[in-house]
């Protein structure tokens, strides 16, 4: 026999639920995490089993204001175990003892936004990177480059990006077109353990909802390409992280502007190429839309990675498009306002290809570029670690030199604190508590 439910205790739940105000709603999806994230590689990441002393190292620990003179870090079984003064600091009998003359000691850098290719990821990882994340590859396009036995940094794949018809990349990504695909999409994505969901510019704002609602269900983070949808209403929709500078451009200009650009784009992807720094030119980052943007960034914790190397443009003799310069300019200037106030920037790298710098060494360029914003040397390196950490939700082990937290830690020749391009000497890596050789 069936038995009529009393409905109404849940229905007032749920109108107490849909009452609370948007701030609380906020407040427990932050404290909600319900899976740790973790890298695909975990396993195949070797634990050091040595002991490890250095000693008399310059260190940034990734959490304070300025670097740490003649400190000694100890590093057991893949943790840090040991923090202090040179000389107080007892170092364990028999520990490998690394001398720290003319060195900084400070955590992996890590890169919110890697594309892959080749070999790089190894490369990445002896110049510095021990953690990277790609936001929107399939997680098996890892396999050979898993199984071929470099040493790899950690891997925090988000699987495909989403993305509505038609797609500007195809392979690379999973087409929604409703809440149900949406839902079968992410029950995929989390299944196979993506560690943050990337959405794509043609994702309608009323899908990006759905995501961000099944994501955060989960504990992941979502960050997103926008292109073409205002980033307040994205953020505003639940969206944790704005990849590239560029997808802010509509949230500066009139709304009239705005849905022009968003109609060229819509009809035609590629038209974002020379759209973006004609739209970018016009830009005033002075203007009232600017405050109102870096205030809501701020006010929201919005994570952003800039990917200014990507749309740098240099005026050359033979490359004289003065839009393209222009509309760089804007976007540095307005990089460096947010810096100014303390909107939550990182580091992605976008891939090793580099328009003005070697191959591979794009990760450091990076942080030069956001150096010329006028962003502080030790604010950007924090933006490369601790604050990337913050972004993945692995602060609680990886971002800092911290007792007890992961041992990724890279030994830099001079001090980036006072000259960034000291980024590019790195010599040598640990992952785990195990050099990387
Ligand atoms: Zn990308």
């Amino acid at each position: 026999m069936k038995k009529k439910l009393n409905l109404l205790p849940f229905v007032l739940l749920l109108a107490f639920i849909s009452c609370s105000a948007p701030g609380d709603q906020k407040e427990n999806r932050k404290q909600r995490i319900i899976f740790p994230i973790t890298e695909v590689n975990s396993d195949e990441i070797p634990i050091g089993k040595s002991t490890i002393a250095f000693v008399g190292v310059s260190l940034i620990d990734g959490i304070g204001e300025s670097s740490i003179k003649n400190a000694s870090v100890i590093v057991s079984n893949g943790i840090i175990t040991g923090i202090g003064e040179t000389g107080i600091l007892q170092i364990p009998e028999g520990a490998e003892k690394v001398n720290g003359e003319g060195l900084t000691l400070m955590p992996g850098l890590i890169d919110a936004h890697y594309h892959n290719a080749k070999n790089f990821p190894t490369i990445y990882l002896k110049r510095g990177v021990t953690s990277l994340r790609d936001p929107g590859i399939w997680i098996e396009d890892y396999d050979s480059q898993r199984q071929n036995g470099d040493p790899l940094p950690r891997l925090f794949l988000t699987g495909p990006h989403l993305d509505m018809p038609p797609p500007t990349w195809p392979k690379d990504c999973y087409v929604v077109r409703d809440k149900a695909e949406v839902k079968a999409a992410m029950d995929f994505l989390i299944g196979q353990g993506s560690t943050a969901i990337k959405i794509y510019h043609r994702l309608s704002l009323g899908l990006i909802e759905e995501v961000c609602k099944i994501a955060h269900k989960h504990g992941l983070p979502v960050t997103a390409h926008l292109e073409i949808t205002d980033a307040r209403q994205a953020i505003l929709a639940g969206l944790d992280g704005v990849e590239h500078v560029t997808s802010l451009g509509t949230a500066l200009i009139s709304r009239k502007k705005a849905e022009v650009y968003r109609q060229r784009i819509m009809a035609n992807s590629e038209e974002r190429k020379p759209g973006r720094y004609e739209m970018w030119k016009d830009i005033d980052v002075n203007s009232k839309a600017a405050d109102s943007l870096i205030n809501f960034l701020v006010e929201h914790q919005t994570f952003l990675t800039p990917t200014l190397g990507t749309f740098e443009y240099r005026l050359e003799p033979e490359k004289h498009d003065s839009t393209a310069a222009e509309g760089f300019t804007n976007m540095m200037a307005f990089i460096g306002r947010c810096a100014k106030a303390n909107v939550r920037i990182v580091v992605g790298s976008h891939g090793p290809w580099s328009k003005y710098n070697k191959r591979g060494w794009t990760y450091q360029y990076e942080m030069e570029l956001l150096a010329k914003t006028g962003m502080e040397n030790m604010e950007i390196i924090k933006a490369a670690t601790i604050e990337n950490a913050r972004f993945f939700k692995v602060d609680h082990r990886l971002g800092s030199v911290e007792k007890g937290k992961q041992a990724d830690l890279i030994l830099v020749e001079g001090d980036p604190v006072a000259d960034i391009k000291a980024m590019y000497n790195v010599k040598r890596v640990m992952l785990n508590g195990a050099w990387v050789e």
